[in-house]
């Protein structure tokens, strides 16, 4: 039987870190941080319970890079470069197969960002998986979601919608072919965070944010706290490629409401337009010019003819899905 220090010692923690910004890492009663000269701290936490936010049976390599996935995805939206992360782990029982896969692929992404596990908790319980992650940025730089103003271009990051239809295919709501339903549980599974966008995207665009929940709902944010509308062209929104084959209705509602996506959706003055696409080039994403900011507040769909578009917007919350 593995105690928690052979556990940590043996799936977490790493020799040394070589990052500067790393003073001290796993071992004692806090790690020490030393940003980068004149930069601020960005520090956000994601937990994610399993049966809510994963099966239960999630295959655990692809977990723990969502589990980080998600977090990065925040110091993207606000144009953070990662440092590090703690790891609150509660499981049902220490199983070495599962513990090793499981940090494998939280590890792999680690080090693909250079985000280093600085320290954590570890406890027996259910099966909940909570990382707090700090990022750096310069102060006054960060993307906000207050920041958007009228006459701004709406755009976002790769394509949305794929995560959800592949909860679609699980649910027996839509029929996928094998091969199809892989290619959009990989968008559900292991998210990409948009790192290098963000990051470029400092000091071009005025407000960001990773969708989630869904476009609709995670652009509202954006509205309520800019005090602004918008207007959204839906057939603008770039379905990924298994959604693109799908009927028309099905883009539109998966590509506006389905989560779990974790592209960025952010806004920038229409002066910017050549900035944003260098910029998504810079960080090999693509980006999609999807709608404008208004003054006048709320949301308002359009067809590609300017025609309204009435769908039935909603975000997952999860307090209304008990
Ligand atoms: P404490 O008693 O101060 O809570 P712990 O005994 O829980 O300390 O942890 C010992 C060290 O291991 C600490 O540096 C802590 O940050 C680290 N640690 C605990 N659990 C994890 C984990 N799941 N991942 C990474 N580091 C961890
Ligand atoms: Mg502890």
């Amino acid at each position: 039987m593995l105690s928690e220090f052979d556990l940590i010692k043996r799936y977490f923690a790493r020799h040394s870190i070589l990052d500067s910004r790393i003073a001290l890492g796993i071992g004692d009663d806090c790690a020490l941080l030393n940003p980068s000269p004149g930069m601020q701290l960005a520090i956000s936490s994601d937990m994610l319970v399993s049966g809510r936010h994963f099966f239960p049976d999630a295959d655990p390599y692809t977990l723990g890079h969502k589990c980080l996935a998600v977090n990065l995805s925040d110091l993207a939206a606000m144009g953070a470069a990662p440092m590090a992360f703690t790891l609150a782990l509660s499981l049902p029982e220490a199983n070495p197969g599962w513990l090793a896969e499981f940090s494998r692929g939280l590890l792999a992404l680690a080090d693909e960002h250079g985000c280093h596990l600085i320290g954590g908790d570890t406890t027996k319980g259910p099966l909940n998986i909570c990382i707090t992650i700090f990022g750096e940025l310069p102060p006054g730089t960060a993307l906000r979601r207050d920041a958007a103003k009228a006459g701004d271009d709406i755009w976002v990051s790769g394509t949305l919608g794929d995560a959800r239809l592949a909860l679609a295919g699980y649910w027996n709501e839509v029929r996928l072919s094998t091969s199809e339903h892989q290619l959009a549980a990989t968008r559900m599974h292991q998210p990409i965070p948009r790192i290098a966008l963000g990051m470029a995207l400092r000091g071009i665009a005025h407000a960001a944010l990773d969708i989630s929940d869904g476009l609709a709902g995670d652009l509202g944010h954006i509205l309520e706290k800019s005090s602004v509308g918008a207007t959204l062209f839906v057939d603008r929104l770039p379905a990924g490629p298994v959604l693109h084959k799908q009927s028309r209705d099905l883009r539109r509602q998966f590509t506006l409401n389905g989560g779990d996506d974790y592209e960025l959706c952010f806004t920038a003055p229409a002066s910017c337009r050549q900035d944003v696409q260098t910029a998504a080039a810079q960080a090999s994403t693509t980006v999609t010019h999807i709608g404008q900011i208004v003054a006048e507040t709320g949301l308002r769909l359009l067809d590609e003819q300017g025609q309204a578009v009435s769908l039935q917007y909603k975000s997952f919350d999860h307090f209304a899905h008990p």
